[in-house]
């Protein structure tokens, strides 16, 4: 019995190492190239990347120096010879190299470490709803010239609405809202495609920004970004709380030119948050006004679902919930609900097949 053990066992161990080597399909990948975070979800293995979408450059030789979080650590505080580079801004690639560079760095990341040799994956990725034809080559483009094989394409808010395990194929409505770094995605979906939608290029680096100016016009304090996204996660919220919390922020002087602690309040934050928030809010109301009122029924008994990492400000489902008169409720774990939809497409690709959108190679012709 013994032997017969061992002998399943290591038999077991050399097909998964067949499989690993020469597996068509092990490494396909699924991909959401977020303005603030991009994540890689590997078939079989879950998500194996989740990174700050930042890469430092060294213009002197034109060498990439770090990608994702060693590289959010240099923001900011980097001689004139290196650059650290968001090549997304507003959820469309705004620096096609260091795109295609940054992924590229991602899929030999994962290849490196399963010990794989490189069979060129296929890839399903998300792109925003509203981006215009160029915009979604350049996504395209940019993940062959990483290294894949095929891609395939599928709006963001329908992936993020997968990965919640939302039942996007019935008919029935369901309203998802991603709340990222770059853009808000609102998204009305029924039988298997978006009804109505919004985008908005009003999230999470916007809030950012409107806390710099806060800081500036309040106090004349010079913050930093980073120092302004810290505070915004550690005290911001949308909706009035019964504890008043508060925290410091660091920055220099504006009139001295020294370095200068202030005391805020989250109520404080809130107010300088006010403008980008209020935005969020009317376009979703927006969008419920031009959706079909069956759909604004099924929306109002399931509630809207929010994804994405700026849904986890405080009080945000509260205030939606305030304003549009429905229920509201954040998804698990918001900030990987996209890639966790494209990897569920891979995983069960002829399930999703109808959900993927045109990529632009089939009207090139080239499959
Ligand atoms: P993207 O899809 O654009 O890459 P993500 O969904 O990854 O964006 O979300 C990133 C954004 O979420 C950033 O702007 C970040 O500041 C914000 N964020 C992350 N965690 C929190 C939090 N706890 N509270 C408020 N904002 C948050
Ligand atoms: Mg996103």
């Amino acid at each position: 019995r013994c032997f017969w053990g061992r002998g399943v066992v290591s038999f077991m161990r050399s097909t998964s190492m067949f499989n690993n080597i020469f597996g068509k399909f092990s490494r396909d990948m699924g991909v959401d190239l977020g303005t603030a975070n991009t994540l890689v979800y590997v078939r079989d293995r879950g998500i194996v990347v989740n990174e700050p979408s930042i890469v430092a450059i060294n213009t002197r030789n034109d060498q990439i120096l770090a990608v994702g979080e060693e590289a959010r650590r240099m923001v900011g505080k980097t001689p004139p010879h290196i650059i650290a580079s968001k090549p997304l801004v507003d959820g469309i690639i705004s620096d096609f190299e260091v795109a295609e560079r940054m992924l590229r760095y991602f899929i030999e990341k994962v290849h490196r470490e399963s010990f794989s040799v490189f069979p060129r994956p296929q890839i399903v990725i998300g792109i925003p709803l509203g981006v215009t034809e160029v915009e979604i080559k350049a996504v395209e483009d940019a993940a062959l010239g990483a290294g894949a094989r095929h891609v395939f394409l599928i709006d963001q808010p329908m992936a993020a609405a997968i990965g919640s395990r939302l039942p996007i194929q019935d008919a029935t409505g369901t309203m998802i809202v991603d709340i990222g770094g770059g853009t808000t995605q609102i998204a009305v979906i029924s039988l298997g495609g978006v009804v109505t939608w919004r985008t908005l290029k009003v999230a999470g680096d916007v809030m950012n920004n409107h806390i710099v100016q806060f800081a500036r016009d309040q106090f004349n304090l010079l913050l930093g970004e980073r120092t302004a996204e810290e505070l915004k996660i550690k005290i911001g919220n949308a909706f009035p709380a019964k504890d008043v919390i508060e925290a410091k922020m660091r920055g220099r002087d504006l009139i001295t030119g020294l370095p200068k602690e202030v005391v805020v309040t989250s109520d404080q934050v809130r107010e300088a948050l006010a403008r980008s928030i209020r935005q969020i809010v009317e376009a979703i109301k927006s969008t419920i006004e031009v959706t079909p009122p069956e759909l604004v029924a099924d929306i109002y008994e399931r509630g809207i679902v929010l994804t994405g990492g700026s849904s986890l400000l405080r009080g945000m489902p509260e205030l939606i919930r305030h304003e549009a008169h429905i229920p509201v409720q954040v998804a698990d774990d918001p900030l990987t609900c996209v890639v966790r939809g494209t990897g569920m497409v891979l995983e069960n690709f002829p399930a999703f097949r109808d959900v993927l959108t045109a990529s632009t190679q089939y009207a090139r012709g080239s499959r």
